[in-house]
């Protein structure tokens, strides 16, 4: 069955549903759809993006608690009250005010790192469930009633059956929108996320603003849930906004699959069942009644963390074989490219950089420069402070003093991604892919800045002519390297050189005119060696700079128009490969103590 065909099926069973299910079940999927919006929510967020939250309750708070104030409030100004009119209208409110309100959070949380941002979540998480629970305006402990329930096309949605096409139209759209927008330019921003910061900030990605746009799509999937269970509920208190259902939220996430959208509604479905199974079995077992349910999902959680890494989702899909999708690259019109520097312009200048770890000098006055049709080879004994060089080059790390001149302007103090805009693009020396991603998608995300439609435009699939030009360009620089028959495979399952080439194409895809790499031969046999040469030949007789940092001395001398080597963060040598090879500081610094 294809993958389509399955969604229709799904949809024809979720259609069906209310006709032959008695109450109880359409109450159940009810709860369901809520909880897999939220779900949803936190897959992108966490489960692509990797920024945990336990806050998100609170979110699912903020939205439904807006419309109940709004549409039982008495005496409200007449610029807010004709919100309350209709519940219709307390949607989109509902919706902005928590996306505001997850807006002034995320400015706060999102910049922390490590532990930090899930402790941060719960802090919120706790101080907005107070804050329900302690304004007299919204009732309190007691919450709000008297809720109005929804009117759609002349039919009153008090019956939980009319809900449930409610709710679950808008669980579809929502996976629809999310699928979309994983599926784009922006998608592949936010999933870059999971690769560090470096690397995506590298290829040109705005990481602070991806970090920004998935955790307000999450805020606002929340809020329509609790917009949602406001109406169907039709009074609110603030138990269900708390910190524990915070956590049952991500343990839904993690449970059903963090990595696939479809997890959301695994995860939703398998928790909420469970939970009212053993709510109803534990306490006839242990004679007593109590929470037990949350022992046993805390022991679900801890099994599916050891034997389930990315969920139950993927085996849910293994039962469900589906048809690979078809090789999804069609031709497309090329890219618009870079105007290059002319052979011979200085492209990159750097000036008595120095750079100190504490005590530890890694640069000490290191000069060089590289042309527009140059290949230069910057060598050194392991430690010497190569990579420490090109991380001051490429703007991962300021300098301590010195100057990085690119195209003629400075560039020291710029933000990684403002110098890979001005066409400067590297490879990394320990590998920065994302393992389960394909060559073909992990070539695009260097091609982020070529191109330019947002979020709105991928959730709604209105760019799918830029994104197949995007593509079309990603599968040309996989051709170029020689990797066309991996181009669907997930990176992770190639050897550890043909990553590196991976890396290079990911480069590419650029459209640089100084390609910065970084031990790009590094684990390649002896014909892909002879292969990578001859592309960087190639490249350079086109026009383009090419910085190598490379440790095998074999492959550097046939390749390179001259040769800097440094030892001990400084520069020993420099000239044409052959003078270079026979300097007895050279000699040295790579024989030292072996003879
Ligand atoms: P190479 O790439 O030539 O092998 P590196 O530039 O990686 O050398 O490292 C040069 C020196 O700087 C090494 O002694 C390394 O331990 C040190 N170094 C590199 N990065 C850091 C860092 N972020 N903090 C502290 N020391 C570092
Ligand atoms: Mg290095």
């Amino acid at each position: 069955m294809s993958a389509r065909s399955r969604v229709i099926v799904l949809v024809i069973a979720l259609a069906l549903g209310p006709l032959i299910l008695p109450e109880f079940h359409i109450t159940l999927l009810n709860y369901i759809g809520l909880y897999a919006l939220v779900t949803l929510g936190l897959v992108l967020l966490t489960g692509v993006g990797g920024l945990t939250s336990f806050g998100q309750a609170a979110f699912v708070g903020v939205g439904a608690y807006t419309t109940a104030y709004l549409t039982t409030a008495e005496g409200l100004p007449g610029f807010v009250a004709w919100v309350g009119v209709s519940p219709w209208l307390t949607l989109p409110a509902a919706v902005l005010l928590t996306v505001v309100v997850a807006a002034m959070l995320g400015l706060i949380t999102l910049r922390l790192s490590g532990h930090y941002l899930p402790l941060g979540t719960i802090a919120w998480g706790m101080s907005l469930y107070f804050l329900f629970g302690n304004l007299s305006f919204l009732g309190g402990h007691t919450g709000l009633t008297g809720i109005p329930s929804l009117n759609l096309f002349g039919m009153d949605l008090k019956d939980g059956r009319h809900f449930y096409y409610l709710i679950w139209v808008l669980v579809l759209g929502a996976l629809w929108l999310s699928q979309n927008l994983l599926d784009s330019r922006e998608g592949r921003a936010i999933r870059a996320l999971k690769g560090g910061t470096v690397m995506a900030e590298a290829m040109g990605v705005d990481t602070a603003r991806s970090k920004m746009v998935v955790f307000l799509v999450a805020a606002g999937y929340a809020a329509l849930s609790g917009w949602l269970y406001a109406h169907l509920q039709r009074f609110v208190n603030p138990t269900p906004f708390g910190l524990h259902i915070g956590i049952e939220y991500l343990f839904m996430a993690v449970v059903g699959g963090a990595g696939n959208v479809w997890g959301a509604l695994v995860g939703a479905g398998l928790i909420t069942v469970l939970k009212q199974w053993l709510q109803d079995l534990l306490p006839r077992i242990f004679g007593a009644s109590g929470n037990f349910e949350i022992i046993f999902f805390g022991l679900l959680m801890i099994f599916v963390l050891h034997r389930a890494r990315d969920g139950l989702w993927p085996v849910v899909r293994r039962l469900f074989p589906a048809q690979a999708a078809a090789a999804g690259v069609v031709a497309a019109a090329p890219l618009p490219i870079r105007e290059k520097p002319v052979a011979g312009t200085v492209l990159l200048d750097v000036r008595d950089a120095v750079k100190k770890f504490g005590g530890l000098t890694a640069n000490n006055q290191m000069s060089l420069s590289v042309k527009a049709g140059e290949i230069l080879a910057l060598i050194g004994p392991n430690g010497a402070g190569k990579s420490t060089l090109f991380n001051l080059v490429t703007g991962v790390e300021p300098l301590t003093s010195g100057e990085v001149h690119f195209l003629g302007g400075r560039v020291d103090g710029k933000a990684s991604r403002e110098i890979a805009r001005l066409g400067m693009s590297r490879t990394f020396q320990h590998v920065r892919l994302l393992a389960t991603m394909s060559v073909l998608e992990n070539v695009a995300i260097g091609a982020h800045l070529r191109g330019r439609q947002g979020v709105f435009a991928a959730a709604f699939h209105l760019e799918r002519a830029e994104e197949e030009r995007l593509l079309a360009e990603a599968a040309r620089q996989v051709e170029l390297v020689g990797l066309t028959e991996h181009l669907m495979d997930p990176v992770g399952s190639l050897a550890l050189g043909q990553q590196r080439t991976v890396e290079i194409a990911r480069a590419l895809a650029a459209d640089p005119s100084l390609l910065l790499l970084d031990e790009p031969a590094a684990g390649l046999r002896y014909l892909e060696k002879a292969a990578l040469a001859d592309l960087l030949r190639k490249l350079r007789d086109n026009g383009l700079g090419i910085l190598l940092v490379e440790h095998d001395m074999d492959f550097v001398m046939g390749l390179a128009d001259s040769v800097v080597v440094m030892e001990f963060g400084e520069k020993i040598a420099e000239g044409l490969p052959e003078e270079v090879q026979g300097n007895p500081d050279v000699i040295e610094a790579y024989l030292g103590g072996v003879d």
